[in-house]
C-alpha cells in the first residue's frame, strides 16, 4: 500500500486546515493535507460570506475555499483527497490511515476536522432524512420551491437557512426553544422583516410526521416547552439547525477532551495532550466557531507546529 510521509500532515480542508497548510509550506515543512469527504469544510454548504475580512463584496463561501485550496498548493502542500479512518498516536512518527488504503506518517500532526451538523435524534427525523428532512439548505432547498418548510434552532446557523429558504419557499417557519434568538442582530433583523418568515417561539419539534409511500414529510408536531401541549403543523420540509459537533471520533481515546467533548488544547497555544499533534478550528473551539477565527487556529498550529519540530530535531542532535 502507499506510503506517504511528511514532517507536517494536517487532516481536514476546512479554514483551520488550510491556513496551517499555507504557514506550514511557508515554513518548508512539505505539508501534506488531506481533506477528507469535503474538501473545504463547513463553508462548501454555505452561500453569502460577509464577514471574512477582505472582501468588501459578498463572497460565496465555496469560492473563499477554492481560494484557500489554491493557495496553499501555491506555495507548497500536497493536498490529497483521502478520508482517515484510523489514527494511531501513540507511534513515532505517528501513522494515519486513509480510507484508500494509502497510509500517512507525519513527525508533527495538525488535527483540522472541524464539526458536523447536529440531529435532534428523534426516530421519525432518522426515518425521513434524505425525504424532507435536511440539515443543508444550500443542498436540498431546491426541491422546496413555492413549498412550506420549517427551520429548527434559533442561531446563526437557523436564521441564516431561513433567510436562503425565504427565496425558495412560500412560507418558512421557525421553531425555536427559547423565546429569544441567540444569532447575531443583523442576521435577526433581517429575519423579522422578511414577511414569508414566521417564528414560533417556547416550542420544540416532538415528531416529524410523514408518508410512507412516496417517502416525504408531512407535517411536525410541535411541544410547547414549558406546558406540554402538543401543536400539529403542516409543512413539506424540516431543516434541523441545532448546531454542530465537532468530529473528534478518530481521536478521542487517544487525546485530552473538553468536558463539552472538543479536543483539550494547553491555554493560549493548540497543543494537545500528545506533544507534536496540534488542534485547531471548530474540533477544539466551542466558542468562537467562525471562519476567521479557524483560519487564525490553523495559522497557530502550524508556527506551533514548526516550532516543536525545531525544538525536537536540536534536542536531537545534541543528543547525537
Ligand atoms: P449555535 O449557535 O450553537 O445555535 C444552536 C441553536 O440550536 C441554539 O439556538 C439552540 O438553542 C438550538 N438547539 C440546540 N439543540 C437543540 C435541540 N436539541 N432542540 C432544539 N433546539 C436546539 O449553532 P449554529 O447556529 O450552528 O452556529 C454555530 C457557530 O457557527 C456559532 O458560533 C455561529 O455564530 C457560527 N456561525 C456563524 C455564521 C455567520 O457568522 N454568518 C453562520 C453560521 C454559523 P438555545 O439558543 O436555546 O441554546
Amino acid at each position: 500500500m502507499p506510503h506517504h510521509h511528511a514532517p507536517l500532515v494536517i487532516v481536514g480542508s476546512g479554514p483551520a486546515g488550510y491556513t496551517a497548510a499555507i504557514y506550514g509550506a511557508r515554513a518548508l515543512l512539505k505539508p501534506i493535507l488531506l481533506t477528507g469527504v469535503q474538501d473545504g469544510g463547513q463553508l462548501t454548504i454555505t452561500t453569502d460570506v460577509e464577514n471574512y475580512p477582505g472582501f468588501a463584496d459578498v463572497i460565496q463561501g465555496p469560492w473563499l475555499m477554492e481560494q484557500m485550496r489554491l493557495q496553499a498548493i501555491h506555495v507548497g502542500t500536497q493536498v490529497i483527497s483521502d478520508q482517515i479512518v484510523s489514527a494511531h498516536l501513540a507511534e513515532r512518527p505517528f501513522r494515519l490511515m486513509g480510507d484508500s488504503g494509502d497510509v500517512y506518517t507525519a513527525d508533527a500532526l495538525v488535527i483540522a476536522t472541524g464539526a458536523q451538523a447536529k440531529w435532534l435524534g428523534i426516530p421519525s427525523e432518522e426515518r425521513l432524512k434524505g425525504f424532507g428532512v435536511s440539515a443543508c439548505a444550500t443542498c436540498d432547498g431546491f426541491f422546496f420551491r413555492g413549498k412550506e418548510v420549517v427551520v429548527v434552532g434559533g442561531g446563526n446557523s437557523a436564521i441564516e437557512e431561513a433567510l436562503y429558504l425565504s427565496n425558495i419557499a412560500a412560507k418558512v417557519t421557525v421553531v425555536h426553544r427559547r423565546n429569544a434568538f441567540r444569532g447575531e442582530r443583523i442576521l435577526q433583523e433581517r429575519l423579522f422583516a422578511h414577511p414569508n418568515i414566521h417564528v414560533i417561539w417556547d416550542h420544540v419539534v416532538d415528531e416529524i410526521t410523514g408518508d410512507a409511500d412516496p417517502r416525504s414529510v408531512t407535517g411536525v408536531v410541535l411541544r410547547h416547552v414549558r406546558t406540554g401541549d402538543l401543536t400539529p403543523l403542516k409543512t413539506d420540509g424540516v431543516f434541523i439547525a441545532i448546531g454542530h459537533a465537532p468530529a473528534v471520533d478518530l481521536f478521542k481515546d487517544q487525546l485530552k477532551m473538553t468536558p463539552s467533548g472538543y479536543i483539550a488544547t494547553k491555554p493560549g497555544s493548540t497543543n494537545t495532550s500528545i506533544a507534536g499533534v496540534f488542534a485547531a478550528g471548530d474540533v477544539t473551539d466551542d466558542h468562537y466557531r467562525q471562519a476567521v477565527t479557524a483560519a487564525g487556529l490553523g495559522c497557530m498550529a502550524a508556527l506551533d507546529a514548526e516550532k516543536w519540530l525545531m525544538a525536537t530535531a536540536q534536542q536531537r542532535a545534541a543528543a547525537e
